[in-house]
């Protein structure tokens, strides 16, 4: 452990998404690590999912805590308890939610006053751009922290701060990004789910986002500079900020149950999935897991079942819930009885790292979230890559393109997120049966693949060890927080008078 020079308390606002909690829970973990004081600020239903490893890190003597924030839920008209992106059903929810984001600056500030120690950074999702003037009232440095990594927040900036969407016309037709280190294809749907609003509330977002990105003190990126060198230099140029790479931080997560319990409670028992994984051959089985927001139709879900069991793979595939009609084809039709041999089906959410670094794992069919990217990166894992929206098919360029280490399932159109919008049939049988043949083959490209991702998992792991460029990082990050805190030190007096 590294003492910083001054003591310093780091706040940190998550957005209330698995995929951003997840990462800032870890970030909020290593800073710990490194001798700070960390104050994790979120919602009463967010704060109870990490409770147990939150618990666990005090027991282990890092001055860290969760502190309880009231969302103005029935301000907006959203009832009680809908704290989180994955419990809202709609698409109108989604816009409540976005609206709750913008009301927090008050109760925040109140709850910023009255700590006994005071905050000398913080550290905040992208989308609370209020806490730029938070920072700035109390005369403290704000880092931004988005999620995703610099090749697509790279991509996301272009779109955004260039005219190349008005100028394409077609939505089906491939463009290639301009001004990026490769040759980037995607189309227009696919470019724009992600940065610019297709709502009042959310173009008025991302605006205000980038307001506050600029009066930022810098941006942390969940990646390490080996696995995006070109990408990390071209997007802090881009971005005209200081970007510090301290990713993978889900590899601060050394014992069993910080593995296995990471952002939910694993419904399944972890032994039984465990113990089926170990009569399989090493690197024999696919994987699947579509993150924590997607919710397919049944007739997707039913495509994705057939497709694994005409692949002859063995498999393992979490789905977080299915419908009365799921549950009568996987039971009263006999799909479970069927592919008991080869697959197992598993409902409820799963101890992903936990799986994915067990040996039987050969491949990963995913919807190329950032944190299950890097995760798979992390276990030397290949993915077959089906993205659906936000910045997805974007990570899924990154895998296929520039890391070459996944096979695409053919996903062309993006698609909601919501309960209520479970997604049409977009994927076939046949697309899953022959992506996930190609990415388990042994042939020349399969194994090329492999050896691909296995030295990634090297570097991944290399970064994050002391002396590894993320670690270095990590501490230029905490030094630079440190020089700005102790310029303004004299101003905090203002903000707590004595
Ligand atoms: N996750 C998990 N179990 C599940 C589903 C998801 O542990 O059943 C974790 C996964 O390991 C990752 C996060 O939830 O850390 C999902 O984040 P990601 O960026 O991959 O996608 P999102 O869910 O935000 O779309």
């Amino acid at each position: 452990m590294d003492d910083p020079p001054i003591d310093l308390h780091f706040v940190l606002f998550p957005l209330m998404a698995q995929g951003h909690l997840i990462p800032m829970v870890d970030l909020a973990r290593i800073l710990a690590q490194r001798g700070a004081m960390v104050t994790i600020i979120t919602s009463p239903v967010n704060a109870n999912r990490f409770k147990s490893v939150i618990g666990r890190a005090i027991e282990a003597k890092l001055n860290i805590r969760i502190l309880e924030l009231q969302l103005p839920l029935a301000e907006v008209g959203l009832p009680d308890g809908y704290e989180n992106f994955d419990l809202l059903p709609s698409p109108a929810d989604v816009l409540k939610m976005y609206s709750v984001m913008l009301l927090l600056e008050e109760p925040a500030e109140k709850m910023l006053r009255a700590l006994s120690t005071p905050p000398s950074c913080i550290i905040s999702d992208g989308h609370f751009p209020w806490t730029s003037d938070l920072a700035m009232r109390f005369n403290i440095p704000r880092l931004v922290f988005y999620g995703p990594g610099c090749f697509a927040f790279l991509c996301i900036h272009i779109m955004t701060n260039t005219n190349i969407l008005d100028q394409i016309d077609s939505d089906s037709k491939y463009f290639v990004i301009p001004g990026l280190p490769d040759e980037i294809e995607v189309t227009k749907p696919q470019a724009s789910t992600w940065g610019k609003g297709d709502s009042e509330e959310t173009t008025d977002m991302f605006e205000r986002m980038q307001i506050a990105e600029k009066a930022s003190s810098g941006i942390v990126v969940n990646s390490f500079e080996e696995l995006e060198p070109k990408y990390v230099e071209e997007f802090a140029k881009a971005k005209d900020k200081r970007v510090w790479c301290i990713g993978p931080v889900s590899l601060c997560n050394k014992s069993f149950q910080d593995i296995a319990e990471r952002g939910n409670k694993v419904v399944v028992n972890k032994n039984d999935c465990l113990k089926w994984l170990d009569s399989r051959e090493p690197a024999s089985v696919v994987y699947v897991c579509l993150g924590s927001l997607w919710y397919a139709s049944t007739e997707q879900a039913i495509e994705l079942g057939l497709g694994l069991e005409l692949s002859n793979t063995p498999f393992i595939w979490f789905v977080r819930e299915t419908s009365d009609e799921l549950e009568r084809w996987l039971l009263e039709e006999g799909y479970e009885e069927r592919i008991k041999d080869k697959g197992l089906m598993v409902r409820g959410w799963a101890p992903q790292i936990l799986i994915l670094s067990h040996q039987a794992i050969g491949g990963f069919v995913t919807h190329c979230g950032w944190n299950s990217t890097l995760e798979a990166i992390c276990a030397g894992v290949t993915m077959v890559t089906w993205p659906h929206f936000a910045e997805q098919f974007l990570n899924e360029r990154f895998i296929i393109d520039v890391l070459k280490i996944g096979v695409r399932i053919g996903a062309e159109v993006p698609v909601m997120y919501v309960l209520q919008d479970k997604s049409e049939v977009t994927i076939k049988r046949q697309n899953v049966k022959k992506a996930v043949k190609i990415l388990m083959n042994n042939d020349e490209e399969g194994e090329a693949r492999r050896n691909r991702a296995k030295a990634l998992s090297i570097k991944a792991k290399r970064s994050m060890e002391e002396g590894g460029s993320s670690f270095l990082n990590m501490t230029l990050m905490i030094k630079g927080v440190t020089e700005e805190v102790a310029k303004n030190t004299n101003s905090i007096q203002d903000v707590y008078p004595i």
